[in-house]
């Protein structure tokens, strides 16, 4: 076959986007939308005033590649004091790149450390984007799965996924789909497997600060060893209910810092300036505004797991952090596979979820689940609970 009307070999795998196709199934049909993981309430008043600001007096033009001085600046500052001292080598000069969003920062940082013939290993669930990124650096992605229901991460596991052409493992923690958050055990056990076996990590780190019940996050670029071996992927969206601004960023040591900003450089140029100017002052937020947040995040979580165990849904245990659980939907008396059901009750029940298999690529898990997130206001997760309970009662 000639080459000319047929998309490259490196998307031969890939398939679109259901996280975000059921935001437009649930816009289509007027469902609740507990699909893509975006919060329906509005950013801190400070931080939209900021912006406002910033669109209006400046900077409108091109930020430098790596971004905006003073955010990259606020972001060191943060890790700094909020891990001392693990951080202390972080100059925002060199070590801290502001992205278009998480996304492309995993993008990035998979494009400058993997080539054909490399593999990486993807902890599952995973997000749907990490996949697209290890096969657009020509490499190949290796899956290893967390189990339900405490989807905890077993390191002969993991010590069994790698192979002499593994060269780097993608980790997020707290966890989208499962809402775990890794425990020390677990992440050392990751470090230890990193520098056995000479392998970069990558993080994504977008909900280190939504995590319940007294829980601390711990980045792996924190512990021995790690800095040196770990591109730190964390953004803004989630933190400040900002996912339309389209600010992350990546922390990372040499040869990775130069390198990110290199595919950065040339594929996005920056983040949108004005906002990355908000961004800076929304740094300024005190220990209250996390506070606040943190108790919404709460009573969110409390919510969801009251109306799942109401509504006929199963879950393995309580979100330890993020915002999404996954439930299995025996209850419901439906045979179709999750997607299926996703598409189902979005249409026919009004409430938009994702199904369970879009975050497995082994065959077979995740095939009777589906993954509500609840970054949403309490009224919206009352109208998600209505709906349910109408429609579970409908099936008899
Ligand atoms: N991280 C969010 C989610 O998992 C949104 C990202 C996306 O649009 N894919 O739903």
């Amino acid at each position: 076959m000639s080459s000319r009307g047929r998309t490259s070999a490196r998307l031969e795998h890939l398939s679109e986007s259901w996280i975000r196709e059921m935001t437009r199934v649930a816009l289509e049909c007027g469902a609740v939308n507990l699909s893509q993981g975006y919060p329906d309430f509005d950013p801190p008043p400070e931080v939209r005033e900021a912006a406002a600001k910033a669109v209006l007096e400046g900077p409108n033009q091109y930020a430098v590649t790596w971004g905006l001085a003073e955010l990259r600046e606020a972001i060191a500052e943060n890790l700094k004091s909020r891990y001392t001292p693990a951080f202390d080598w972080l100059d925002p000069d060199l070590h801290i790149t502001i992205t278009c969003g998480v996304t492309e920062g995993i993008v990035a940082a998979l494009m400058a450390i993997a080539e054909p013939g490399d593999e990486v290993i993807i902890i599952e669930p995973a997000h749907e984007n990490y996949t697209p990124a290890v096969r657009f650096a020509g490499a190949e992605p290796v899956y290893m799965p967390l189990l339900p229901p405490r989807y905890e991460l077993d390191i002969e596991r993991l010590r069994a996924a790698i192979t002499p052409r593994s060269k780097a493992v993608i980790l997020n923690t707290p966890h989208n789909p499962s809402g775990r958050v890794l425990n020390r055990e677990e992440l050392l056990g990751v470090a230890e497997l990193c520098i056995e076996h000479d392998l970069v990590a990558v993080t994504d780190e977008i909900y280190d600060r939504i995590l319940y019940d007294g829980r601390e996050h711990i980045p792996l670029a924190t512990l021995p060893g790690m800095d040196e071996r770990t591109i730190t992927v964390g953004g803004l969206s989630k933190t400040f209910a900002i996912t339309g601004w389209r600010l992350g960023f990546f922390v990372a040591r040499e040869p990775w810092a130069t390198g990110t900003r290199t595919v950065h450089d040339f594929t996005t140029i920056c983040a949108p300036t004005p906002l990355q100017a908000a961004g800076a002052a929304a740094y300024s937020l005190g220990e209250d505004f996390y506070a606040r947040q943190l108790e919404d995040y709460h009573a969110r979580r409390d919510l969801m797991m009251e109306i799942l165990a109401e509504t006929g849904f199963t879950t393995g245990g309580t979100p330890e952090g993020a915002y999404y659980i996954m439930a299995g939907y025996e209850d419901w008396n439906h045979p179709g596979e999750s997607n299926d059901f996703a598409l189902w009750l979005a249409r026919e029940v009004g409430v938009a979820v994702v199904g369970g298999s879009h975050f497995y690529n082994t065959p077979g898990l995740g095939e009777r689940q589906v993954r509500f997130a609840f970054a949403k206001k309490l009224e919206t997760l009352e109208e998600a609970r209505a709906r349910l309970l109408a429609g579970i009662k409908a099936r008899g």
